[in-house]
């Protein structure tokens, strides 16, 4: 359906025909980024289901497209089968396709899209010498999966050993945990919400992460093996910087239950837009996967 980069244009495109389409859709806007960008949820069936959340990096939007769509198909699935929509009802499912709107518009157009961050993103950028289109950070400067609350410490700690200590594209973790409206749109809304379990979705690697300390979920190891048997994916685990800070590893350390990284594709960031058809059969068969052990 979209050749070229997905932005927040496709996402309101995709939006628009996906709630022509299947009006039970249930839509809601989260929260305002800084630059006043809506970031979305939509919900098929019973809210207290999976969550599956992609976009929370600026070059990653193709995961963004790979949600749209799987919401599409599962409300293929929801309107013409009657056993699917029973499941669903019961346990259903919350996407948000986007969690960082602001980041994906500067990595692909530039900070003329960061409104009043505009200068703030300027000089990130000149401080790290590198390119809009690297850009992985909310327009704030903020990294998002740097951002949550789980192993916060540690992984500033991290962060100013390899000099990151203020505003950049990738890797700065904000002045405190939670921040950001991004992570706050988030946290909310899984505090009020009695998720089953959540999924985050990155590029690139075909990986998936399963584990975050003593809370992680006994059920989640066999859960992330049966979904590489399924993709192909390997089962990994993060190394470095990269530990902690997440929403994968919030949500486990917060409540216990199964939740997951998947490192979409594979290549350089940002991932090729003709990859999709491709990646997204592999993804769609651990997504369907989640959500049918989730509602059963
Ligand atoms: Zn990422």
């Amino acid at each position: 359906m979209y050749s070229g980069e997905f932005d927040v244009n496709a996402c309101l495109e995709y939006e628009q025909s996906l709630l022509e389409k299947f009006p039970f859709i249930k839509r809601k806007v989260l929260a305002k980024t800084v630059c006043q960008r809506d970031i979305t949820a939509y919900t098929v069936g019973n809210e207290n289901g999976v969550l599956m959340c992609g976009a929370f990096h600026g070059m990653e939007r193709i995961t963004s497209q790979m949600l749209y769509k799987f919401l599409e198909d599962v409300c293929l699935r929801y309107d013409t089968n009657i056993r699917i929509k029973r499941a669903l009802l019961k346990c259903g499912l919350t996407v948000v396709p986007m969690v960082n709107p602001d980041g994906v518009q500067i990595s692909i157009y530039g900070e003329k899209t960061a409104g009043c961050y505009k200068s703030l993103v300027n000089q990130s950028l000149k401080r790290a010498k590198a390119n809009h289109k690297s850009w992985q950070a909310n327009a704030r400067g903020v990294d998002i999966n740097h951002n949550f609350d789980a192993g916060y410490n540690e992984v500033k700690e991290r962060e100013i050993q390899m000099g990151i200590k203020s505003p950049a594209p990738t890797r700065y973790g904000g002045e405190f945990a939670e921040s950001e409206r991004e992570t706050q749109a988030l946290c909310t809304l899984c505090r009020k919400v009695d998720f089953k379990c959540a999924v985050a979705l990155h590029t690139q690697g075909r990986e998936i992460y399963y584990d975050f300390g003593e809370n992680t979920n006994p059920k989640s190891l066999a859960i992330a093996k049966a979904m590489a048997r399924l993709s192909g994916y390997k089962v990994a685990f993060p190394q470095g910087i990269a530990v902690g800070g997440g929403f994968k590893d919030w949500f486990i350390d917060c409540f216990g239950r199964p939740a997951f990284t998947l490192e979409i594709g594979k290549g350089e960031n940002p991932l090729e837009p003709e990859i999709f058809d491709c990646e997204y059969k592999e993804v769609f068969k651990m997504l369907w996967y989640l959500l049918s052990i989730s509602t059963k």
